[in-house]
């Protein structure tokens, strides 16, 4: 099967990596260069232009927003040929995915969203968590393509499902990252040695993926890498706020996270990663992790 693959990011990069040992995998992606090194580096074909990836029966993206996606759909819409599957890895918008797929229907395009989780790690080794929203053939269609990528590949509902989940569980992950970052600076502050105070945690009640395996490499070994930009964390927690707002759902902690993090971006710029919260939260107490 031939697979247009557009996005080479942190994620797509490794993703279609993984495809093209089970696909012929097409390459688009905005910085051609990137394109260049994933053809030489792993047998896929680079797309100088963008319409080369039109004809595929599958076209994958995984960009930054909706937005994005959405620019390439416009790009491509007048040459896709009716039965092609789209499937947007993206971490998109919900409802504008649900015009998408309808903008696509009507050139007999079907759509799938399935954004992942798992970090940049999980799309090295294929261990992503896929969630998918769409009609249930389409979604088996996407599912036997995907697996590849993913070991946890889940239906979730109807389009827009698998974006909407996705940036509510991002948005559980932000709150947990901040108040165990609060709660860790108190009792550091309090003289409770980090590496006793993270110990604890772990082995009790406040246990949390931030505790175990996000905070520890940078509040006790203070090691700070890039792996998902807090320019994006931001995004999925504002379309969570946004889904929240339209279900006329009373959720004070979800506005508040939302604040937090547009507030954390503001002061760290959109390079910083999103464990980089964790900076502000010192700061705010004048303090610092070292
Ligand atoms: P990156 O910033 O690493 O990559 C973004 C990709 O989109 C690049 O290929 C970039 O091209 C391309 N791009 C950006 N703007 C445009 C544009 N205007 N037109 C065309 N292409 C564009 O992002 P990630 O791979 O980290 O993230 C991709 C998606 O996956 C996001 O929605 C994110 O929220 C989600 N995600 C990320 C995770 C992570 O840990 N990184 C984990 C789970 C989901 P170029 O090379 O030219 O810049």
């Amino acid at each position: 099967m031939r697979i247009s693959f557009i996005g080479l990011g942190a994620m797509g990069y490794p993703m279609a990596r993984h495809l093209s040992k089970a696909h012929e995998v097409v390459v688009w992606n905005r910085t051609a260069e990137k394109a260049a090194r994933h053809a030489q580096e792993h047998g896929t074909r680079h797309a100088l232009h963008l319409s080369e990836c039109a004809d595929a029966g599958t076209i994958i993206t995984m960009l930054p927003t909706s937005k994005e996606v959405d620019e390439i759909v416009d790009q491509l819409l007048q040459d896709l040929k009716p039965g092609t599957l789209w499937i947007d890895a993206t971490s998109g918008d919900p409802n504008v995915s649900r015009e998408t797929a309808k903008r696509l229907e009507a050139r007999g395009v079907r759509f799938v969203d399935a954004p992942v989780t798992g970090a940049v790690v999980g799309a090295e080794n294929a261990t992503l968590t896929i969630m998918m929203g769409g009609d249930a053939a389409d979604v088996e269609r996407a599912k036997e393509i995907l697996q590849v990528c993913g070991k946890t590949l889940i239906h979730v509902g109807p389009t827009g499902a698998g974006h909407a989940i996705k940036v509510l569980t991002n948005t559980i992950m932000g709150a947990t990252v901040w108040i165990t970052s609060e709660c860790l600076l108190v009792a550091k502050r309090f003289g409770i040695d980090m590496k006793t105070a993270l110990e604890v945690t772990n082995a009790g009640s406040g246990r949390s993926n931030a505790s175990e395996n996000l905070l520890p490499m940078r509040l006790r070994d203070h090691q700070w890498p890039l792996v998902f930009k807090l320019l994006h964390h931001d995004k999925d927690i504002r379309i969570a706020s946004q889904l929240a707002h339209q279900q006329h759902a009373s959720t004070p902690m979800l506005a508040l996270t939302q604040h937090l993090f547009s507030a954390a971006l503001n002061e760290l710029g959109p390079d910083a990663d999103y464990i980089e919260v964790a900076k502000i939260v010192a700061k705010m107490n004048n303090s610092s992790w070292e």
